[in-house]
């Protein structure tokens, strides 16, 4: 341990992403990115970005990226917030949205990220369990005191979504605090909170181009909600960094939108990869969770998850398996080409 390091840092447990092994012919089903590349407006809009334009500094507010998801997502452009992917956004919403004079409630199985941001940013929070089906339970967060909610919708790693009806059950009893639903995988079958934020002010959606847009290592994100909500964000960001968005990423996540033919294709094909790896994995006799996202969640009843991973790395295809005691027989899976679906299950068949 450095002895230069502050007394925060000594706390911290950073948050381990999945592995980004490079090996030639790996079949990578660990992190949930998309098989598919980027539509290739995407690529051509990056290539047309002039060298005299990087020398100059981005446009701070990025202007054209914000009237291309307002114009897409029928918001006005003070009501998003854009920044280097949705976990950079994330930050900015625990900095500037929420309470530190209640506990900040998310599910105890969620995406792992929330209890280290909380940690980082001093903000005190209670793990609330998924009920027995897995699911969340909106009930156990309507009456609790609490400084701000947060949860995938729907959630990570259980796929599993949550009604747009429920939400809005929170939304009225808490009205104080801040909700903060985080879309990243939404656009594979869930249902988006966004037809609230007009209606609850106390309302964040946060989404990605990460998953269904095919560009993870583009680092970007955003979040939409009231006016007042983004302005909170937008002051914590120009209080740290005020030009997170490059021009490179900027052009192409615009062109992104623009070519919304090859983004419904895309998402489609991985609905229906799921739906099949769905059913061919219940025949080899695993329980699948219902996912609404780009990955699955499924347990063997009699090999535990470790030990299919373990094989499953051996023959070079790598899945995530976590450690908590409540999903340790569960193994997650993201949806590969329907090459690596194939063969991802044909080396499940071989290992059961
Ligand atoms: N939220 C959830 C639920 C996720 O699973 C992820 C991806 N790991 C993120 C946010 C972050 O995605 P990104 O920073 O790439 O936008």
């Amino acid at each position: 341990m450095s002895q230069f390091w502050s007394p925060l840092v000594r706390t911290l447990t950073p948050y381990v992403p999945g592995e980004q092994p490079k090996i030639a012919g790996l079949i990578k089903l660990n992190t949930n990115e998309n098989p598919y590349p980027p539509s290739p407006a995407v690529m051509a809009a990056m290539h047309a970005v002039s060298a005299d334009a990087l020398r100059l500094y981005p446009d701070p507010d990025s202007s054209a990226l914000k009237q291309t998801l307002a114009g897409y997502h029928g918001v006005q452009p003070n009501e998003i917030f854009v920044g280097n992917g949705s976990d950079e956004v994330l930050a900015f919403a625990f900095m500037a949205l929420l309470k530190h004079s209640a506990p900040l409630l998310f599910p105890d199985i969620t995406y792992s990220f929330y209890p280290v941001y909380a940690n980082l940013f001093g903000i005190d929070y209670e793990e609330v369990p998924l009920n027995d089906a897995m699911e969340i339970d909106i009930a156990d967060y309507a009456k609790r005191e609490c400084g701000g909610i947060i949860f995938p919708n729907p959630n990570a790693p259980t796929g599993i979504p949550l009604p747009l009806q429920k939400i809005e059950e929170l939304l009225i009893a808490q009205p104080n605090a801040v909700i903060v639903v985080d879309e990243a995988y939404v656009d594979f079958g869930g249902e988006t909170a966004l037809p609230l934020i007009r209606k609850y002010p106390n309302l964040l959606v946060v989404r990605t181009f990460s998953k269904s847009r095919s560009l993870a290592g583009l680092r970007v994100g955003f979040a939409m909600g009231n006016a007042a909500l983004i302005e909170g964000m937008e002051r914590v960001k120009n209080s740290f960094n005020s030009y997170p968005m490059d021009r490179l990423a900027v052009a192409g996540a615009v062109a992104s939108y623009g070519d919304d033919a090859y983004f419904r294709e895309k998402v489609q094909a991985i609905v229906d990869s799921r739906e099949q790896m769905t059913q061919e994995l219940q025949q080899l006799g695993f329980t699948v969770l219902p996912s609404r996202t780009n990955f699955i969640f499924a347990r063997h009843p009699t090999i535990p998850a470790e030990q299919l991973a373990a094989g499953l790395r051996e023959r070079a295809i790598i899945v995530r398996h976590f450690k908590h005691p409540r999903i340790d027989q569960y193994l997650r899976i993201s949806i590969g080409n329907p090459e690596e679906c194939k063969l991802l299950v044909q080396t499940l068949a071989l290992l059961t």
